[in-house]
């Protein structure tokens, strides 16, 4: 199976934060055909198990967020027309005018889409203000609350944006949630290649739930299976647009990310510094097999690895990944070249994994 046809699958699956059933299930699937030791947890996250031949060698856990972000409807209009409130982070400039897609109480599909105010009848000002998702409301043609009611949509149902996947120019793809289904779909691919290879290390490959939520679904799987390390699979920001060209030096097609650095300061306080055993074994992995890795730092971000690090007695933790433009927008973008590299990375990394690793951050006899 392509790594491309994986992720368009997983792209065109619907899994809103809370909501993961399709994607876990689709991943259980996936990441069943490879090993027999496979289970989901009581939150939902998908872990497949790689034993290792040295049980004195660290064990691993290599791990992407399933979700992805959208909206929880709010109230139901006598009209049928229905006002949303935000699940994640959601760019409210890109809303109005968009196609949605609601999930029913039974799991099914409605189609709708966000309305905006009449373009003859908006002022002057209102045209270059952003509307708040809370001012905006989605249509699905219904007439009344109870057609509404009667589809199956009820205060409490997830939306997001219908998903959708288009392959660009050469090997870029554009759709919805490459954040983070690029990295499952790299999940898929790390799979495969571990079950025909023998690793000292266990590998724990798995699916996580809630990261758009409250970035902390991954502690769950961390805390049943206590690894000794873990790397984190998610989005990084390139530089090569030229609103974000004076913050990042890292692109598209340009290799795989490493994150040194990442924090989120309001009012969260939590994030990751790169264990550096791992960080050092990403840029020998890298120079082995002569791909390149972009090193990212930024304040603003954070991922399931801050929390994953606090449990035990620390969990030596790398955020991994790929460089992903137009980030939480219906029209993500990345390069299938850094997926599959970073799979190739990755893969590298958790192979060479052995006894000797120095689990600590400091090698202090
Ligand atoms: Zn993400």
């Amino acid at each position: 199976m392509e790594l491309v046809h994986v992720l368009k699958e997983f792209m065109l699956t619907q899994a809103v934060s809370g909501y993961e059933e399709n994607m876990a299930r689709k991943m259980h699937s996936y990441l069943g055909a490879y090993t027999k030791q496979i289970e989901v947890d009581r939150a939902g996250n998908v872990i497949a198990t790689f034993p290792g031949t040295d049980k004195d060698a660290p064990s691993v856990m290599v791990f992407a967020h399933m979700d992805q972000l959208g909206f929880i409807v709010r109230k139901i209009e006598p009209n049928g027309l229905i006002q949303v409130d935000r699940l994640g982070g959601i760019p409210e400039k890109v809303l109005p005018g968009l196609e949605v897609t609601i999930r029913t109480i039974d799991n099914g599909a409605v189609q709708g889409v966000f309305g905006n105010k009449s373009h003859h009848a908006t002022s002057a000002d209102e045209k270059y203000k952003v509307d708040l998702v809370t001012s905006l409301f989605i249509d699905i043609g219904a007439r009344s609350k109870q057609d509404v009611l009667d589809l199956g949509v009820h205060v409490g149902c997830p939306v997001s944006y219908t998903p959708n996947f288009r392959q660009l120019q050469g090997t870029m793809v554009s759709g919805t949630a490459i954040d983070n289904r690029g990295a499952c779909a790299v999940l898929v691919k790390l799979a495969e290649a571990i079950a025909n290879l023998k690793h000292p290390s266990t590998i724990y490959v798995v699916g996580t739930v809630w990261e758009e939520f409250s970035i902390r679904g991954a502690i769950f799987a961390a805390r049943a299976k206590k690894p000794d390390l873990a790397i984190g699979l998610d989005v990084a920001l390139p530089g090569d647009t030229p609103d974000l060209s004076s913050r990042y030096d890292i692109g598209l097609g340009k290799g795989p990310t490493v994150t040194l650095y990442n924090f989120h300061g309001r009012g969260t306080l939590n994030g990751t510094i790169a264990h550096n055993g791992l960080y050092k074994h990403a840029l020998r992995s890298s120079e082995a097999l002569d791909i390149p890795l972009q090193e990212f730092a930024a304040l603003g971000m954070l991922t399931d690895c801050a929390y994953v690090q606090l449990e035990g007695n620390y969990i030596g933790c790398l955020d991994m990944g790929f460089p992903v433009r137009y980030t939480h927008s219906p029209v993500e973008t990345c390069d299938l070249q850094d997926l599959e590299n970073l799979t190739k990375i990755v893969v590298h990394m958790v192979q060479n994994i052995d006894k000797n690793f120095k689990i600590g951050r400091y090698c202090i006899e």
